[in-house]
């Protein structure tokens, strides 16, 4: 590929920019909030529809829940690159907070508005582009694509594990772009070589059959709302070590290459203490301990908690009923099904078998070798549209079903992308900048046509 036809292809998806935006507002219009089962069915098939009249043999498979849109499509070498993605969304509510209809998706001051437009629909269109543009220019494909988009990404991707070991033979590439990509705030391509795993669990008590009276029960009735917090002080102390034997026991803890990664990162130190208004973070850490600790050790967070009354004024009530959501991080090589037997065994230990434990999601971590030469080249193919360096994460902090790739394809696995950490994924006023579309969409056509080459 020479200069030119880069710059042709470049060039292509520039212009046919306004195309790809009205195809990914018609995909956004479609209300695929996957937590409240909301057109489904329809998106899935939608989104077939859409990968057809961009030349890619599409169809619905099924799984025990909402259907996996499988796309594929042929190129001029036999390597092929899957490209995962999810055509549901999150909740748009609270809907108040928006400035246009969440599912009207509308263009204002060269960014793109609506739910799903970046998490993850605009992540769909950009792999189109880049596909419809080397179409235009070279005649065809330089490699094959094959699409994997579930509908059940944002409420923890329930049947994918299922669906991906027993459709191996589909999915079998020599590279994969993951769902999510794009920028930090100085324009540097990111790139995450893994993901760390989450355990959610509810944990509900009931004391009584009803509330009652505090100066009728405050002496002689159980009370939900003790018993609860009794608990969850068992769970974490104040070193932030979580005590639930065991919990360590198989963590791998960060290597000498991750090591040399982390020192690598840019540090947001400064960024997070002003943006979120921390005076000091836990356990006053800083330098290269904020940056391991940040993405390499085990969380136990508290998400939700209540009993009680929480009005104004007060109200002398004793509560029957308490419950709290507690989201455990999890680190390689550390499994949520085994986590989940350890969180009910320490409590009935410690004499809480009162204490319902109901799981809300499960994964494991997994890692990426950063110096595969797949990410190698994603990370290239991103300095040369960004015109600066990719920074590679040794794994990101958050989670998804990573593992459910590495262990059952094997597949190296890179980021490319349209985000930027302002784009607002899961809250009010989602957005995308239309220039970061046209570089994710570039920064695609340049992976599909190294793919040949590795
Ligand atoms: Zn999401």
């Amino acid at each position: 590929m020479n200069q030119d036809q880069l710059a042709a292809i470049d060039r292509y998806i520039d212009d046919n920019l306004p195309r790809y935006i009205a195809d990914l507002q018609a995909l956004c219009r479609l209300p695929s909030v996957a937590a409240q089962a909301r057109a489904m069915e329809e998106t899935a098939r939608a989104t077939a529809a859409l990968l057809e009249e961009y030349g890619i043999a599409a169809r619905l498979l099924p799984t025990t829940r909402f259907p996996v849109v499988h796309g594929a499509v042929a190129g001029e070498s036999d390597k092929r690159l899957l490209c995962y993605n999810h055509y549901d969304v999150q909740p748009a509510e609270p809907l108040e907070l928006w400035h246009s209809d969440p599912f009207e998706p509308e263009v204002r001051d060269g960014k793109l508005y609506g739910r799903g437009v970046g998490d993850d629909k605009g992540h769909i269109l950009c792999r189109l582009a880049a596909i419809d543009a080397l179409k235009a220019i070279t005649g065809g494909l330089p490699c094959g694509v094959v699409f994997l988009i579930e509908g059940e990404e944002e409420i923890g991707s329930g049947s994918l594990d299922a669906h991906i070991a027993e459709h191996r033979d589909l999915y079998a590439a020599d590279g994969c772009l993951w769902e999510f990509g794009g920028v930090d705030y100085d324009d540097r391509p990111q790139i995450y070589a893994g993901m760390r795993g989450d355990l959610y669990v509810e944990l509900r008590v009931r004391t009584a059959e009803r509330d009652a009276h505090s100066g009728l029960g405050g002496s002689i009735f159980p009370n939900a709302a003790w018993r609860l917090t009794w608990a969850l002080a068992t769970l974490k102390d104040a070193e932030e070590r979580i005590l639930i034997p065991g919990w360590y026991d198989d963590v791998r803890p960060a290597g000498v290459r991750d090591r040399e990664l982390l020192e690598a990162l840019p540090s947001d130190e400064e960024r997070l203490r002003t943006t979120y208004g921390i005076r000091e973070f836990l356990l006053g850490v800083s330098g290269l301990e904020f940056k391991r600790r940040a993405i390499f050790e085990p969380t136990c967070t508290i998400s939700g908690i209540g009993a009680g009354y929480q009005g104004p004024g007060s109200k002398t009530v004793l509560p029957c009923e308490a419950m709290a959501k507690v989201d455990f991080r999890l680190v390689p090589n550390q499994r949520a099904d085994d986590l989940l037997e350890k969180l009910k065994s320490h409590l009935v230990a410690e004499g809480f078998g009162d204490i319902e434990v109901l799981q809300h999601g499960g994964y494991n971590a997994a890692r990426v070798d950063p110096d595969h030469p797949f990410v190698r080249m994603v990370a290239d193919t991103g300095w040369e549209v960004y015109d600066r360096p990719a920074v590679i994460h040794p794994t990101s902090g958050g989670s998804g079903p990573m593992d459910a790739f590495v262990k059952h394809l094997g597949v190296p696995i890179a980021n490319v992308g349209i985000g930027y950490p302002d784009s607002g994924a899961h809250a009010p006023n989602e957005h995308i900048r239309l220039v970061d579309f046209a570089r994710g969409a570039k920064q695609t056509a340049r992976v599909m046509l190294r793919m040949a080459d590795l």
